[in-house]
């Protein structure tokens, strides 16, 4: 698929005083978008005008570029020690996306150009735990390496973390924008996770993230470029022939990398959820959406967002968490499980 490209990019002011977001600013001096110096505050107030599906419809063309300016990282439990964000938002549309939650009321793509300062914030949280090794999530706001052909950022951080004892990064991903990063200096230190589903999720509620095919390649490249590898299923769902297709997934990633399967390859299970507020924005967004969301099948947990978030009934996530563990155990007997949520 085509890497990502805005219709209409706004610069912040005060993000040109920085280097990214000089190179972002000749990066789109010679494409076809409409460029916008004003604050965000006024651009979004433009926004508000409209309705929620035009505004939503509107934002996915929208590049906003700014600051970061967040100090204190959130906990990031079960992925990672902390989590921080190079990016907010992504250029995908899928409609269980977390970001249906805590995205939700601006959900254009921002993407952040001070990287010293979002480093230094990094650092000083690696002082502060005291733990040999000290682990940042880089994708709990968006997907960052959608728009790495226009930041360079995720590039940029791998390099950075190269050099850091103590830390260790971590990136998800559904884009398969990996040539700007194969040739950094990781050092081993960034774990890339893939994100896969079944060809029915994918082509069902997926709009925008590259093909399982296109994934594949990118998980392929990392592997040969070695990275610590890695795969996320999420959000895992229970339709019809559920079983069968997400077999069929395994059996492709295992088909695809058989001889290049790292020692250290790890999954990461993500059954489906759904906060109440997500439920109704997602309404509002895909009116003809053929996700679940039936509150009655479901149990309520209690999530990170300060809201409660429907998962599923004990039985059916006993019967999920087994079924992918046979999987795994079966394809990549020699990997690791960390964790199934
Ligand atoms: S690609 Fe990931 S971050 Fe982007 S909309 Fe889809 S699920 Fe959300």
């Amino acid at each position: 698929m085509h890497p990502f490209m805005p219709r209409t990019v706004i610069f912040e002011p005060s993000a040109l005083q920085y280097p990214v977001g000089e190179k972002i600013y000749r990066y789109f001096q010679d494409k076809p978008v409409e460029i916008i110096k004003t604050p965000l505050s006024v651009f979004s107030k433009t926004l508000s005008e409209l309705s929620e599906k035009q505004r939503y419809a509107k934002s996915k063309t929208v590049l906003a570029v700014t600051r970061n300016q967040q100090k204190k990282l959130q906990p990031c439990k079960p992925s990672a020690d902390y989590q921080f964000a190079l990016v907010s938002n992504c250029p995908g549309s899928c409609e269980y996306c977390y970001l249906q939650t805590n995205q939700s009321y601006k959900p254009y793509l921002k993407v952040y150009v001070n990287l010293e300062e979002i480093w230094e914030t990094i650092a000083v949280h690696i002082s502060k735990l005291q733990k040999p090794i000290v682990t940042f999530e880089a994708s709990s706001n968006g997907d960052p390496l959608a728009v790495e052909h226009i930041t360079g950022s995720v590039g940029a951080t791998i390099e950075y973390f190269g050099k850091l004892v103590e830390g260790r990064l971590r990136i998800v991903t559904k884009f398969n924008n990996v040539n700007h990063i194969i040739n950094k200096k990781h050092k081993g230190h960034t774990r890339f996770r893939i994100s896969m589903n079944t060809d029915y999720v994918i082509k069902q509620f997926e709009h925008g993230p590259d093909s399982v095919q296109e994934r594949l390649d990118a998980a392929e490249k990392l592997i040969n470029a070695k990275y610590p590898v890695g795969f996320i299923i999420a959000p895992i769902i229970i339709y019809e022939n559920w079983k069968e297709e997400y077999r069929n997934m395994f059996k492709n990633i295992y088909e695809k990398l058989k001889t290049i399967i790292p020692d250290d390859l790890t999954f990461e299970l993500i059954q489906h959820r759904y906060t109440e507020s997500a439920r109704q924005r997602i309404l509002v967004r895909f009116p003809n959406t053929r996700l679940d969301m039936s509150n009655n099948n479901r149990r309520l947990k209690w999530g990170k967002f300060g809201q409660f978030k429907y998962i599923y009934q004990k039985e059916q996530e006993e019967e999920l968490r087994e079924y992918m563990h046979q999987m795994i155990r079966f394809y990549f007997p020699d990997s690791r499980i960390e964790y199934f949520t």
